[in-house]
């Protein structure tokens, strides 16, 4: 896969101190398990391709007494009450992350969370063209007592941020790129949770890791082993935002397909890159761009469409690829993913992974009559063309 979620920092200062708001508790306060709940930034409605509305989040739950208490279920319920879904048993295991105090490791799913532990919700809401997004998000989130069995319920309510997602070019063009890793609620990228200096961040949100796919559903020919052979490396990258160019960071080499470099650090997870200040607060990343592609220089002024750079393999990258995402400092993973979406392509369908690490997958151009979109973001493994 092509991700950065392998990344950490030996040197990122490992302290929990999420902000958060506190709870209210239910039931007989002597007893009630205090828990501080909050999320690392409130959802935005992001309209995504084919008409379906997304809100995606991370709900953390956060033990402050001394005594254990175990996550039993989280129900999501919109501000009319209607149950929107329920994490439990399977579902509250495989999308709950349980970091121990001070982020020191990730506990096994199910075990009782310690005084300072916390479980991380990947919150993922899809919406069908005909429903309405709710404004405010009511999660009752039940806990119990793992020596007594006694449970309580504490409910949290959060407001959906009404600000319109940021609407860009796309970086590339071309007839036929994969959207990997893009939203989804499996995708990789969104769950690249990285505890950095005290907080917890997940720059990649919404990011696309965009690679050219063929006719036969190849991203690569031959030996791939030779980046040369992947139909993205080289293709030219252009700028989504009018913006200034903040960061160039140039000169790192190439890696080998289908490897991982070893000892990833934060720092060197984007390999060659560029941070463009959008203004208002938010930064685009160009990353793992070919070494000396890179064209414009610190400073420099760009127009959406001016080329910046071609698409590499360098960085924490196992295969050629450009990674984009929008954040809100000019971090790249010490940073809340931003949401946008594209002016303008066109949907061509879905490809299933056969064997992503290798660049095959099952798509063909007839999957689906290629479909107009605007304004709306591509989701995972869709196939979109950028004219
Ligand atoms: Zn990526």
């Amino acid at each position: 896969m092509l991700v950065e979620s392998r990344s950490r920092s030996r040197a990122a200062r490992l302290v929990l101190a999420m902000v958060s708001a506190l709870a209210m508790a239910c039931g007989d306060s002597a007893t009630a398990p205090l828990v501080d709940v909050g999320v690392l930034t409130p959802p935005t409605a992001v309209p995504v391709v084919g008409g379906a509305t997304v809100l995606v989040y991370e709900l953390t739950v956060m033990n402050e007494r001394s005594e254990p208490v175990a996550l039993r279920s989280i129900r999501i319920s919109d501000d009319e009450g209607q149950i929107l879904r329920t994490y439990a048993g399977a579902t509250l295991d495989e999308e709950t992350l349980l970091l121990q105090r001070d982020f020191r490791g990730r506990l096994a799913p199910g075990t009782p969370l310690q005084r300072g532990d916390s479980g991380l919700l990947f919150a993922y809401l899809e919406f069908d063209p005909a429903q309405r997004v709710p404004t405010a998000l009511r999660h009752t989130i039940e806990l119990a007592d793992p020596r007594t069995g006694a449970r309580q319920s504490v409910d949290y309510t959060l407001d959906v941020d009404r600000s319109p997602p940021l609407i860009v070019s796309p970086p590339v063009r071309g007839a036929q790129w994969l959207m990997d890793g893009a939203l989804g609620p499996d995708s990789y990228h969104r769950r690249a949770v990285l505890p950095i200096d005290g907080r917890l961040w997940v720059a990649q949100r919404y990011a696309i890791d965009f690679e050219i796919i063929d006719d036969r559903g190849r991203l690569v020919v031959g030996d791939i082993s030779d980046n040369a052979n992947w139909f993205g490396f080289g293709a030219p990258i252009y700028a989504a935002s009018d913006g200034r160019v903040i960061r160039v960071v140039d000169g790192a080499p190439e890696q080998t397909p289908p490897n991982f470099p070893e000892n990833p650090t934060i720092a060197n997870t984007p390999g060659n890159h560029i941070v463009v200040d959008m203004g208002d607060g938010n930064f685009a990343l160009y990353a793992h761009m070919q070494s000396g592609s890179i064209l414009p220089s610190e400073g420099d002024l760009l127009r959406a469409g001016d080329e910046v750079g071609r698409v590499g393999n360098t960085g924490n990258s196992t295969a050629p690829h450009l990674h984009f995402h929008i954040m809100d400092r000019p971090e790249p993973l010490e940073s809340q993913g931003v949401p946008y979406v594209f002016d303008r392509f066109v949907d061509r369908g879905i490809a299933t992974p056969v064997d992503l690490s290798r660049g095959v997958l099952d798509w063909s151009p007839d999957v689906q009559a290629p479909r107009r979109e605007a304004r709306r973001l591509p989701t995972l493994n869709r196939v979109s063309g950028f004219e």
